[in-house]
């Protein structure tokens, strides 16, 4: 579990976040002015911020701006739905964007995405007789090669970064096709049909009645 940072003015959205990064195990700490980071990152180990970019003082470019050279994972958090500022949130090296207003899932899901990118050593993940290669995009069964498809792949890591969360159909195909995907929903299906076949995974992938799909696994 992480220590993440919430900078963001509005107490109320900011007591919403905390709450739900509180009850998934996360601590935290919150700041509601920009100024307020540099205090905090300098007596606080940070693994995340999420980072509100229309802020009082300073806005969210310049903290990043500022913080830069420290290296910290950030998701931007903003009600401004313009490519412009996504552009330049990764410009300036956002790790991700999430827009106001967010379903605190959606939320919880990319904070997940981007520690899990960040964890150093994680190269595979086991569960059962599967084994997920992540830099060699290899998975074996019982020790043995299987054939996936690169957006089968794509899925699978979603599904396993984001274990034991309910994904809707939506999220998963923004998630493992891209922002700007159009396609069907019934795509996130077909290929759900194909990972569980292909790992023996019917029970793991279970089905959420009219929302989408959760990879159970404990860990
Ligand atoms: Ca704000």
């Amino acid at each position: 579990m992480a220590n993440i940072l919430v900078v963001e003015d509005e107490r109320a959205i900011s007591d919403l976040i905390t709450m739900n990064l509180k009850l998934v195990g996360h601590t935290y700490s919150k700041a509601y002015r920009g100024p307020e980071v540099f205090e905090i990152l300098e007596r606080e180990k940070t693994d995340l911020i999420l980072l509100d970019v229309m802020l009082p003082e300073l806005d969210g470019f310049e903290v990043m701006q500022r913080i830069a050279h420290l290296q910290i994972p950030v998701i931007l958090i903003t009600a401004k739905n313009s490519l412009a500022d996504r552009i330049k949130g990764f410009e300036l090296g956002a790790d991700d964007y999430i827009i106001k207003p967010f379903e605190i899932l959606e939320l919880l899901a990319r904070i997940n995405v981007v520690l899990r990118r960040g964890e150093k050593g994680t190269s595979s993940f086991i569960c059962d007789n599967v084994e997920v290669r992540y830099l060699e995009r290899q998975v074996l069964v019982d020790q043995t090669p299987v054939d996936l498809t690169v957006r089968e792949f794509e899925l699978l890591e979603v599904l396993i970064r984001n274990r034991n969360i309910a994904l809707s159909r939506e999220k998963l195909l923004e998630l493992a096709w891209g922002y700007d995907f159009e396609g069907d929903t019934r795509t996130v299906d077909v290929h759900i049909r194909q990972l569980r076949k292909k790992l023996g995974w019917e029970e793991r992938i279970k089905t959420i009645f009219k929302l989408g799909y959760r990879l159970e696994v404990q860990s």
